[in-house]
């Protein structure tokens, strides 16, 4: 194989890739207008649909014009030998292996994070805006993706960095260290992401004493769960759309409710939320989740670690000596139809344990509850009701809005 050949079956999966999502969209974007199941009939009101079909629509030429753009720049970096030309400013400054590839990866992301600036800067200001969801200020906006940047540096920069030096030191066995350091660091960040990531962009507060706390804990109680640690997050810092999630596990266990959520949901309906998170906890999910997480990792760096040394990855890009931040470039994207496939098969396993969070609630709390504050979430959210079942397949981690209903609404 030459590296010619290596070149052109990487520009041969970026359009794939491309073109397959172009065909879920569109075929997605053809069953907006139809009619709505009788389940679903009572979640929008009859102006708020219009205004949901409204959104679905910008939000989907929105779409086909950032991924046009983003395959247009990166097609043209490829053919006009980009990385080899970062690589060489890169070089130009130090000698150090990992120096060079740490300044790589920041022009790269930086650079590309710059370009489509524009296009997340419209979506927040302009669409959400005119949509009614957006309560972002500029100056959070652009504190966001500072703070983004920062945090990048640090964390992705200090992994990267160490994961070099691996192979400088251990060659190809590298992978296994590197296994080690990204397991620890997705423990740790599981265990402690509402403690140190968190209050870099928002505000968390303790859910305070009351009703709310009373029938959360009462419903803790019954399913023999401790459950102190409730916080609310200030979401409606950014943005009018609400969520609930479950963080950290063993005595790090704690429920993160948006501000948003606790002010669109009755009382009962945030408890069946919970209810429902309690399920992915009890069910192991969330261990599942990063057992199966560790692994891949373990398999992406084996099979990395059997192509890094070769010089056809380097030189596919248009540089000559081996060097482990272009393979990684390189193999990043040849490893992509691999992780498309995980990717569908962790959405297949998350639809299932969805299914049985929902059951869960269901069986603890009763149906009733969680249907109706699925639908007030999915109203309040302008959401899709008639997705295609193929875009459900590839794109969705939780089953469609109608197929939970039905779900819960049997005995
Ligand atoms: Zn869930």
């Amino acid at each position: 194989m030459t590296a010619e050949t290596v070149f052109y079956i990487i520009i041969a999966i970026l359009l794939l890739d491309f073109i397959v999502d172009q065909v879920l969209d569109a075929l997605n974007a053809k069953h907006f207008e139809d009619k709505l199941p009788a389940e679903l009939e009572d979640v929008y009101e009859d102006k708020e649909y219009e205004r949901s079909q409204a959104y679905k629509k910008t939000r989907y030429k929105f779409g086909i014009l950032t991924s046009s753009f983003s395959l247009i720049l990166t097609l043209a970096f490829f053919f006009l030998g980009g990385f080899a030309w970062v690589d060489a400013i890169a070089k130009s400054i130090t000698d150090n292996l990992i120096l060079i590839a740490l300044i790589f990866f920041g022009i790269i992301m930086i650079g590309s994070d710059i370009l489509t600036t524009p296009f997340s800067y419209y979506s927040t200001f302009v669409i959400e805006e005119k949509f009614g969801f957006n309560k972002t200020t500029k100056k959070t906006f652009f504190l966001d993706k500072i703070k983004g940047w920062l945090m990048m540096a640090v964390l992705g920069g200090g992994i990267l960095a160490l994961i070099i030096w691996f192979y400088q030191f251990a060659g190809d066995n590298f992978w296994i260290y590197a296994w080690a350091l990204i397991t620890v660091f997705s423990i740790v960040m599981n265990m402690f992401y509402s403690k140190l990531i968190v209050p870099l962009f928002n505000k968390q507060t303790p859910l305070e004493e009351g009703i709310l706390r009373t029938k959360i804990e009462a419903y803790a109680k019954t399913v023999g769960f401790t459950l102190d640690k409730i916080f609310i997050i200030d979401g409606s810092k950014r943005s009018t759309k609400a969520n609930a999630y479950f963080s950290g596990f063993g005595s790090e266990k704690r429920i993160t409710l948006f501000d948003t959520l606790v002010n669109d949901l009755e009382e009962d309906e945030i408890v069946a939320v919970l209810a429902h998170e309690v399920g992915h906890y009890k069910k192991k999910h969330i261990i599942f989740n990063l057992f199966v997480g560790i692994i891949t990792t373990g398999f992406t760096l084996w099979l990395l670690s059997l192509f890094i040394s070769s010089p056809l990855l380097s030189q596919a890009l248009g540089v000559e000596e081996v060097s482990f931040h272009i393979g990684l470039i390189a193999f990043g994207i040849l490893y992509s139809p691999i992780s498309e496939i995980t990717g569908l098969l962790m959405n297949i396993l998350s639809r299932k344990f969805e299914y049985q969070a929902d059951n869960y609630a269901k069986e603890t709390f009763g149906s009733a509850p969680l249907i109706s504050s699925l639908k007030k979430l999915s109203s309040n959210s302008l959401s899709n009701l008639t997705p295609h079942p193929a875009y459900i397949f590839f794109h969705y981690s939780h089953p469609s809005l109608l197929q939970r209903i039905k779900n819960l609404k049997l005995k």
